[in-house]
């Protein structure tokens, strides 16, 4: 045909005239099916680079961004993105560690991964990128792959590890310090001075108990983070448990004239759950309300049942038991709430101390609730007191 290729001139008039023609069809014929082919080969990997979860960025030999797969283009915001293509990656974000990176892939070296910080959606996120060579890559084809991996999470687990031996650490060697001191003194100068050795004795029992709860804290934390995974399956009467934790705080409530009073539903349905452990979330939230309430002020103690969550909370579906614990104390300022839960973290060290605080009561709840598919809510007023609902999904 007109478009095929040209025939030798001896051949242009000849008999053999119809099988070049036939020929040179064919070859056409070839020619658009190879094309076809790779044109469904390109959209099928286009389909699965977009499957892809990675943030993946294709460069060309001059560092043109050639192509962004789906999550790619999340990343970078979807209407800057197609602004992107055939520019520079130096518009896509700047970084001397990649940069190097790339212009290394591109001078023949192998892969290598970088980390960087990026801005979206205008939280930080940590990226370890791993920066390849694409082989058999023509002119204006890709020449180098950069496969972006969101380390956030786990960078922030390693920091949270880190911080939290250190603290623990701390934690256990301050008492451990004042008994040591004790010790000494009780040896030496204070040796036959039987007022100082009384006075010495009382607070190293202080702190030997400072120690022992902090270390059964510790215990009661990992047991319970071991099990995370499985949710429990007993049935829980909370209603009962809360009334032998009221009974048993009683004796702290009436040292401070306070008082605990229960509102229970009645014939509030069991929550699915492990009783000892959700006897130790309850009583750490009463306790705090206790330690955290104003002389001669009333903890409330309110539990029923709901259909829905509130929308704030990640529940899933299926009947819901609650349990508010209210106090009525100084109350907690906002920005420290989301905070509160974390392993020693506390509002004010000094005074959680004197108030025998381990600062983790709060991290031991929350770890209780994530096992059994629950959740805590936190609300205060600074002034008026707080109020620490526990949300659990009934049994049945
Ligand atoms: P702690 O042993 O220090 O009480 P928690 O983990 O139980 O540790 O609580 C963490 C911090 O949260 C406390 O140090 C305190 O600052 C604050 N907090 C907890 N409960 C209350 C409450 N009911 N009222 C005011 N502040 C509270």
């Amino acid at each position: 045909g007109p478009d095929g290729p040209s025939a030798p001139p001896a051949l242009r008039a000849g008999p053999a005239r119809g099988a070049v023609a036939a020929l040179a069809a064919s070859a056409h014929g070839l020619l658009e099916a190879r094309d076809a082919l790779a044109a469904r080969l390109a959209a099928e990997t286009g389909r699965l680079l977009d499957s892809l979860p990675y943030p993946l960025l294709m460069l060309g030999r001059e560092r043109q961004l050639v192509r962004l797969n789906r999550a790619g283009r999340a990343l970078f915001g979807e209407r800057q993105a197609s602004g992107l293509l055939g520019r520079d990656l130096a518009n896509a974000l700047r970084d001397p560690a990649l940069d190097d990176a790339v212009a290394r892939v591109l001078a023949g070296h192998e892969g290598m991964s970088v980390e960087l910080t990026l801005f979206s959606e205008r939280v930080e996120r940590l990226f370890a990128v791993a920066v390849a060579p694409l082989e058999g890559a023509g002119a204006g084809a890709p020449a180098v792959m950069a496969a972006f991996h969101d380390i956030t999470a786990i960078r922030r687990a390693e920091e949270l590890r880190v911080d939290f031996v250190a603290n623990a650490s701390h934690e256990i060697r301050s008492p451990l310090t004042t008994l040591i001191g004790c010790i000494e003194t009780l040896r030496g100068p204070a040796r036959d001075d039987d007022e100082a050795r009384a006075m010495f004795l009382e607070t190293m029992d202080d702190q030997g108990r400072r120690m022992a709860r902090l270390v059964d804290d510790l215990l009661s934390l990992s047991h319970i983070e071991l099990k995370e995974h499985s949710q429990p399956t007993g049935a829980v009467a909370l209603a009962v448990m809360l009334e032998r934790l009221r009974a048993s705080l009683q004796f702290d409530a009436a040292g401070k004239e306070m008082t605990v009073a229960l509102d229970i539903a009645p014939d509030l349905a069991p929550a699915r759950g492990d009783e000892s452990e959700l006897e130790q979330a309850f009583y750490n939230l009463i306790s705090n309300a206790i330690r955290y309430g104003r002389q001669g002020t009333t903890v409330s103690v309110r539990a029923g049942a709901s259909q829905r969550p509130p929308d704030h909370l990640r529940l899933s579906g299926g009947p819901l038991l609650w349990v508010a614990v209210r106090d009525e104390g100084e109350g907690i300022e906002p920005h420290h709430l989301p905070r509160l839960t974390e392993r020693f973290y506390r509002v004010d060290a000094a005074r959680s101390r004197a108030l025998s605080g381990t600062g983790l009561g709060l991290a031991i709840v929350k770890h209780v609730l994530n096992r059994h598919r629950g959740e805590l809510h936190i609300e205060s007023r600074v002034g008026e007191g707080s109020t620490f609902t526990v949300w659990l999904p009934a049994a049945g």
